[in-house]
This record gives structure tokens, C-alpha cells and sequence, in this order.
């Protein structure tokens, strides 16, 4: 069986994952780690592997020098629900091949990752290879939920275990192509840092009453004012030392102006935040956001709201937490009498450490990244997403989140969406920088 195969058998498998574990089908996750044996026979024979309740599986590919520190290759076996009723090209749980690609949920995120991680493990173990450090292949199955059950899981294991890996690499920004638009070059974004998250409730308090005789701001008017304030009002940008140091390599490869733009940017700083402002996906580069997305207020349309509420998604920027979030928030809208507070503090995250660029981890990420597509410019980079690896932080200080797929923004928009696809030369790449990596391990 090629990789297109094994990828398209794992993607047939409904590992969907939901907040409600009556939502899911408990059986399809079963199904999808036995199934794993069959396809890999070499790992499974060379590799001790762990299954940590219903959804953690631990490999570990013993090195050849127990007094190295481990790495660990993390990655996911969940995904986001898929409806047959929404117009796929190919059914989203058919793996179809079709067309040079194969089709479906979790083709990008991230089952294929899972099949090129033991794929090349595959490729190894059968030329009799073996590392000089111990490799863990770490795969969650709640990802897409939380992580708890699975990544969290794992991460425990870890810990009793007293791990501590030199580090670790887990999904995350992809080899861009046309992805930034000052650049042309190929970029292979290395998330060394994550953005904290948290939802926030902004509420005001009303006295209720008659809609006939209101007063001069109902709550729900007042909390529109917040609103306002939260959006007019940014919070500060600032040059985070991850953002520092993707404008560093890329410089010498953007077009003009931002190459001098970016050579002087500490110099030029000023202009530069405000150059960073002016596009979304920039500007969430060098501040925390803030995004209303939610809203409730009166039951009645001729009734006074006794209480207007707002949900605001905040996605933090490293060096700032979430107290300073909701204190920055409460200093601005309490002019309005709004208050700001988290609305599940359980589910807010802060934001990553920011891993080295100078460590073994990333210096044989770059090596692999020369191997497996050559051309692209290693950049480090701010994730703004959240990944499992917010419950390996205690497990190790270097943290790596990369996608080994060249990805345009056509097929980034496929992500969590319908027609999600990956091009087998992208999955033979992809293998390929797995084998690069484990091979210099
Ligand atoms: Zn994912």
C-alpha cells in the first residue's frame, strides 16, 4: 500500500470529536488506532507503542544513547465535522484518490502528518535504521475539543514518566506559497510561539421596565458603546521577539520597500507597527485582538434588557496574560458601566513561551526543511491558532509547530472547510521531511 492509500484509509475512519462525548462515535476512534498495526507493520513490530485511555497513543522508537533528551513528534487523529449534504467534490469521508490528491477530512489537518510520521518511521525501521536519541510519536484524539483527553493524557504520561524532551514539533503553519504578500519566495513558517486565547463576557446591568419610556441608554446601547470602545480602542502593538525575528529572515528576500522596512525595523519601529495595522492577518501579528462575536440582550422586543451581554474572542499576544487582558479591557468600558470578565476561565489559555532558534530542535528542523523543499526560507513565526501543545509545555522548552505541506491560500481555505485535499506530491514531500528529520535524530 502507497501513502495515498494509508492516508485514504485513515480518513475513512469518523474520528469526529465533540465538546459532547454523546456526539461522538466512540467506536470509529477505536477502529482508527487498531487499524494502525495493519498499515504499519514495521513500526509496530520495531516500536513500543502506548495507548493512554481512549485517545492517546504513544510510540517510542528507542535511541541508541538513553543519555540524549528525546524528541517528540506530535500530531492529531480527530477532526472537525464534515456534512455529506455540503458540496464536496468527493465525499468527505470517502478518501477518494482522484486527480493527483486524495479528498477528504482531515487530509490537511492533520491526519496526514499522522501517516507521514510513521510512514517515514516505516521507511527507517525496514533499512534497519535507528536513532542515537529516542523519538516519541505523541498522536491525540480530542485535539479539535480541548486536547484533555488525548495530548493531556499523553502529557501526564510524560510527567510520570519524568520525559523532558530537548523538543518538540506538532502541527502548525505550512511551507507558504504566495502566503505573504510582500514575499514570493517559498516560506516554511516554523511556529515558535503560540497566541494565548480566551472568550470574554462584557455585560452591562440594566433596570428593565416598559420600552415606551426608556432612558437614555438601554444596557443593550451602553454595551454597544463598550463594544465600540473595545474595537476603536486597540491594544498596543509591539514587536514580539518571534515577530522580530521572522522580519529578520525574511528581509532579504521581500520586495522593496519592506526589505529596508524590515533591515531597519527596530530603528523604523513606529512605522512599522502601523504599516503591521493596516491588514488582519499583519496586525494579529504585533497585538492581542479582539473580536466580538456574540451578543444577547432582551428577551421582548418592547422590554428593557435587565442584563445585555457580549462575547468578545481574544487571541493573546506572548508576554501579555489573560489577567492583564480582562483588567485592560474593565479600564476601558467602565465609563459605560460594562464589566469584563472570562466566560469559561477553565478554557482560556495563555500564550506560549517563544522556543529558540538556536537549539538542536530547530537547527535540525531548518536542515530537514533544506532537504525536503529546497528554495524555501526557514522562518520563524507566531501561530495564531492553538494546538495541542499547550499541554506539553511543562514536557520541554522548545517547541516547534510546522506543517510540512506547501500550501497556497487556496488550500489553507479548505481547512475546517468542504473540498479539504492534499496533492500527493505534497504527501511525498511531507514524508520525506518526517524521514529527513527522524534520519538526523
Ligand atoms: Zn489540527
Amino acid at each position: 500500500m502507497n501513502i495515498a492509500e494509508k492516508l485514504s484509509t485513515m480518513v475513512r475512519f469518523r474520528t469526529v470529536s465533540s465538546y459532547r462525548p454523546e456526539e461522538e462515535d466512540e467506536s470509529s476512534f477505536a477502529a482508527f488506532i487498531e487499524a494502525l498495526p495493519g498499515l504499519f507493520p514495521g513500526v509496530h513490530a520495531a516500536l513500543e507503542r502506548t495507548v493512554v485511555g481512549p485517545r492517546g497513543i504513544i510510540y517510542r522508537w528507542r535511541g541508541k544513547k538513553p543519555s540524549l533528551k528525546p524528541a517528540i513528534f506530535c500530531a492529531h487523529f480527530d477532526v472537525v465535522p464534515a456534512s455529506e449534504s455540503d458540496p464536496w467534490t468527493e465525499p468527505p469521508f470517502s478518501g477518494a484518490i482522484k486527480d493527483g490528491y486524495v479528498w477528504g477530512r482531515g487530509t490537511q489537518d492533520v491526519k496526514v502528518q499522522i501517516a507521514c510520521i510513521l510512514e517515514s518511521a516505516e521507511t527507517l525501521v525496514t533499512r534497519g535504521f535507528t536513532p542515537e536519541r529516542t523519538l516519541y510519536f505523541a498522536f491525540g484524539g480530542d485535539e479539535e475539543v480541548g486536547g484533555t483527553r488525548g495530548a493531556g493524557a499523553i502529557a501526564t504520561w510524560f510527567s510520570d514518566q519524568q520525559i523532558h524532551a530537548s523538543w518538540i514539533i506538532d502541527e502548525g503553519s505550512p511551507v507558504g506559497q504566495g502566503l505573504i504578500g510582500f514575499v514570493q519566495t517559498p516560506i516554511a513558517l516554523i511556529g515558535i510561539a503560540e497566541k494565548g486565547y480566551a472568550d470574554i463576557v462584557v455585560e452591562v446591568e440594566g433596570k428593565g421596565g416598559h420600552a415606551s419610556m426608556p432612558p437614555r441608554h438601554t444596557a443593550l446601547g451602553a454595551l454597544a458603546h463598550a463594544l465600540a470602545r473595545i474595537e476603536d480602542k486597540l491594544f498596543p502593538a509591539r514587536l514580539t521577539k518571534t515577530t522580530d525575528e521572522f522580519l529578520a529572515a525574511l528581509a532579504p528576500h521581500a520586495a522593496a520597500p519592506y526589505r529596508q522596512l524590515f533591515a531597519l525595523r527596530h530603528i523604523l519601529s513606529p512605522l512599522m507597527l502601523k504599516a503591521f495595522s493596516a491588514t488582519p492577518s499583519t496586525n494579529a501579528m504585533v497585538r492581542t485582538t479582539c473580536a466580538a462575536t456574540m451578543a444577547q440582550a432582551s428577551p421582548k422586543e418592547n422590554v428593557l434588557p435587565t442584563l445585555a451581554q457580549a462575547v468578545v474572542n481574544v487571541r493573546i499576544l506572548p508576554g501579555t496574560t489573560v489577567a492583564e487582558v480582562i483588567d485592560f479591557l474593565n479600564a476601558l468600558i467602565a465609563p459605560y458601566g460594562a464589566k469584563a470578565y472570562a466566560k469559561f476561565p477553565e478554557h482560556a489559555v495563555e500564550p506560549s513561551a517563544e522556543s529558540s532558534t538556536e537549539s538542536e530542535g530547530w537547527n535540525s528542523i531548518v536542515a530537514a526543511i533544506g532537504e525536503a523543499f529546497p528554495g524555501a526560507v526557514p522562518a520563524p513565526f507566531l501561530f495564531t491558532a492553538a494546538t495541542d501543545t499547550k499541554h506539553y509545555r511543562s514536557i520541554t522548552d522548545d517547541i516547534y509547530r510546522f506543517c510540512p505541506l506547501v500550501q497556497t491560500q487556496e488550500d489553507l481555505a479548505a481547512v475546517h472547510n468542504v473540498n479539504e485535499r492534499v496533492s500527493i506530491e505534497n504527501l511525498e514531500r511531507c514524508a520525506r521531511f518526517y524521514a529527513a528529520l527522524m534520519s538526523r535524530q
